[in-house]
């Protein structure tokens, strides 16, 4: 068992148990509570309590004739839905996400790969692979990004990331992440907007790979 010692901060998750997540974020969180005892008590409880919330207000405004509705839908039968298992490093989330398929790897150059999962106005996913020793281009962000570890580990300016560790990323912060040596430093990564990377030739590269 691994030791996670940076988890999801209080604000996300309750974004998250309300379900305000965009999904490329909501992707992270889910992945990071399946691998994490603690954020998935601590999500229960937020859980629970805005279920409790949502009772409330039910029973004080929702007429009877959207309450039968509402329990009409509830009671149609659901279309199977395909769910997936973890497998090997990438849980269940992940699996999800890659339609229960090994990721097919893209080359950024110097040994680091990625996958898109997903890409859209409100943010990307994507699986980031960094060789032991090799580093991430020094980079600002122009809004969050919450970079998820699976396998191996990294360090920046704020400290180290092991397997399950979660980093936030504001736009304050600009870090140049390092993979360990060893593995291969495997990240699920989510952002909503693009990175600002400071040297020329990742700028260059950046509409290409929709970093
Ligand atoms: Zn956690
Ligand atoms: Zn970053």
């Amino acid at each position: 068992m691994t030791s996670i010692t940076h988890h999801i901060p209080e604000d996300l998750l309750i974004a998250y148990a309300a379900g305000n997540l965009a999904p490329a974020f909501a992707l992270a969180v889910a992945t990071h509570v399946s691998m994490c005892d603690e954020c998935r008590a601590r999500l229960g409880a937020h859980e629970e309590l805005g279920g409790a919330l949502i009772e409330e207000e039910a029973e004080a405004e929702v007429s009877d004739d959207l309450k039968a509705r509402v329990w009409d839908a509830l009671d149609a039968p659901l279309v199977p839905e395909k769910t997936y298992a973890r497998s090997g490093i990438f849980p269940a989330p992940v699996m999800e996400a890659l339609g229960g398929l090994p990721p097919k790897w893209k080359s950024l150059g110097l040994g680091v790969r990625q996958m898109i999962l997903s890409y859209g106005p409100t943010g990307s996913a994507r699986l980031l692979y960094i060789p032991g020793g090799m580093g991430v281009p020094d980079h600002g962000h122009n809004g969050l990004e919450l970079t998820l570890v699976l396998q191996g580990a990294f360090r920046d300016e704020t400290g180290r990331y092991g397997v399950g560790d979660l980093e936030v990323a504001t736009g304050d912060l600009e870090h140049e992440p390092v993979a360990e040596d060893g593995p291969a430093c495997i990240c699920l990564a989510a952002t909503d907007a693009s990175l600002r990377f400071r040297s020329f030739i990742p700028r260059l590269l950046q509409p290409i790979f929709r970093i």
